[in-house]
C-alpha cells in the first residue's frame, strides 16, 4: 500500500491509544499481542492514553490483561484523571453537572468535587462520551449556561466516534458537546484528553523519559497524531481505526504522522523481524489459536 512510513529504528518509549489502535471492541487487533510481548521483553516503557471516558483505568487494565497485554493500573491513563486535574486547577470549589457516565461521576465523587442537577448552583457543565445522554440533561445544561448565565461548559474529548468492530462506531463526546453548544450558543472553555499535551505530562510521570525521545501510536490524526505534535513526539498512525490514507494527505505536512502503518507491529523495525522471524501470516496463526479475544 503505497503511503505506508515505517520505523527504522526503536525510541525509548510508547504511548498507545487503545479503541481503533489496540483493539476493537473486544478483539485486539492484528499484530499487537507480539508488539506489546517484543517491546515488554526489551524493557521499554509502554503506556496507554485513551480518551475514552466510559471506563476507569482499573477497567481498563483488566480488559488489556483478559486480552493477554499484561498491563497495571498505573501504565493507563485517560481522560477521567485529566478532567478532574482541570477543574481542581482551574475551578477550585466548583459545583459541577456531569453529563457523563459512571466511572466521571465515581472520580469527580472521590476527588470531593461538588455536584448538582439545580442549573441555580451549577458552575461548571461537563460534557462527556454518556449513553444515557437525554433531554433532561440537556435542558439543566441549557438553563445552568444561557438561562441563569453562570456555568461554563467543559469537555472530556473531542473525538466525534468511538470505532466499533465491523466498519461501525459509537457517537462519542464531540454530539453531546454540540448539542450544548448549539442551544446554548457557548463554546467549551477546555477540552480535556488528547490532543492536550498534558495528557504526556501524566502518562510520563515518574518515568525518566524525555517525550522526544518517545513515539505516540493512534488511529485517529485529529486526537493522537495532534497529541504528538503539541508534544513535539514522534507519531505513528495505524490504519486498523479511524483515519484512512486519503486523511492523511488532506493534513498540513507539520501536521501528519511521521510514520503510517497499516499494522501496529510494523512498529518493530523490519531488520528485527526477520531476526524473530515473524511474518504476517505467522500472527495470523496465533489469531487461530485464539490468542487476542475474549
Ligand atoms: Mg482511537
Amino acid at each position: 500500500m503505497s503511503g505506508i512510513v515505517m520505523p527504522e529504528k526503536f525510541y525509548a518509549g510508547y504511548l498507545f491509544d487503545l479503541d481503533g489502535t489496540i483493539y476493537l471492541g473486544d478483539h485486539l487487533l492484528p499484530g499487537v499481542a507480539r508488539l506489546i510481548g517484543e517491546l515488554r521483553r526489551r524493557s521499554v516503557p509502554v503506556r496507554f492514553l485513551t480518551n475514552n471516558p466510559t471506563r476507569t483505568p482499573r477497567e481498563y487494565s483488566d480488559k488489556l490483561n483478559r486480552l493477554g497485554i499484561p498491563t497495571s493500573v498505573s501504565e493507563v491513563v485517560n481522560s477521567v484523571g485529566a478532567l478532574i486535574r482541570w477543574i481542581t486547577r482551574h475551578h477550585p470549589g466548583a459545583t459541577v453537572f456531569p453529563i457523563a457516565e459512571r466511572p466521571v461521576v465515581a472520580a469527580l465523587e472521590s476527588a470531593g468535587i461538588p455536584m448538582s442537577e439545580d442549573p441555580a448552583q451549577i458552575d461548571v457543565v461537563v460534557a462527556s462520551y454518556d449513553r444515557s445522554f437525554d433531554y433532561r440533561k440537556l435542558q439543566i445544561a441549557f438553563d445552568a449556561i444561557w438561562y441563569h448565565r453562570r456555568a461554563i461548559l467543559v469537555g472530556t474529548n473531542p473525538d466525534r466516534y468511538c470505532p466499533l468492530p465491523g466498519g461501525r462506531g459509537e457517537p462519542d463526546c464531540a454530539a453531546v458537546i454540540a448539542a450544548i453548544e448549539a442551544c446554548t450558543g457557548t463554546t467549551c472553555a477546555a477540552v480535556v484528553g488528547k490532543p492536550d499535551p498534558e495528557m504526556v505530562s501524566e502518562a510520563l510521570a515518574g518515568v525518566d523519559l524525555d517525550p522526544r525521545s518517545c513515539v505516540m501510536v493512534g488511529d485517529r490524526l485529529s486526537t493522537d497524531v495532534a497529541l504528538s505534535v503539541n508534544a513535539g513526539m514522534a507519531s505513528a498512525l495505524v490504519l486498523t481505526g479511524d483515519s484512512v490514507l486519503t486523511d492523511v494527505r488532506q493534513v498540513v505536512a507539520d501536521e501528519r504522522p511521521t510514520y503510517v502503518l497499516d499494522r501496529i507491529d510494523r512498529l518493530v523495525p523490519s531488520p528485527v523481524w526477520r531476526e524473530l522471524g515473524w511474518s504476517e501470516s505467522s500472527e495470523k496463526d496465533d489469531e487461530k489459536l485464539g490468542v487476542g479475544s475474549i
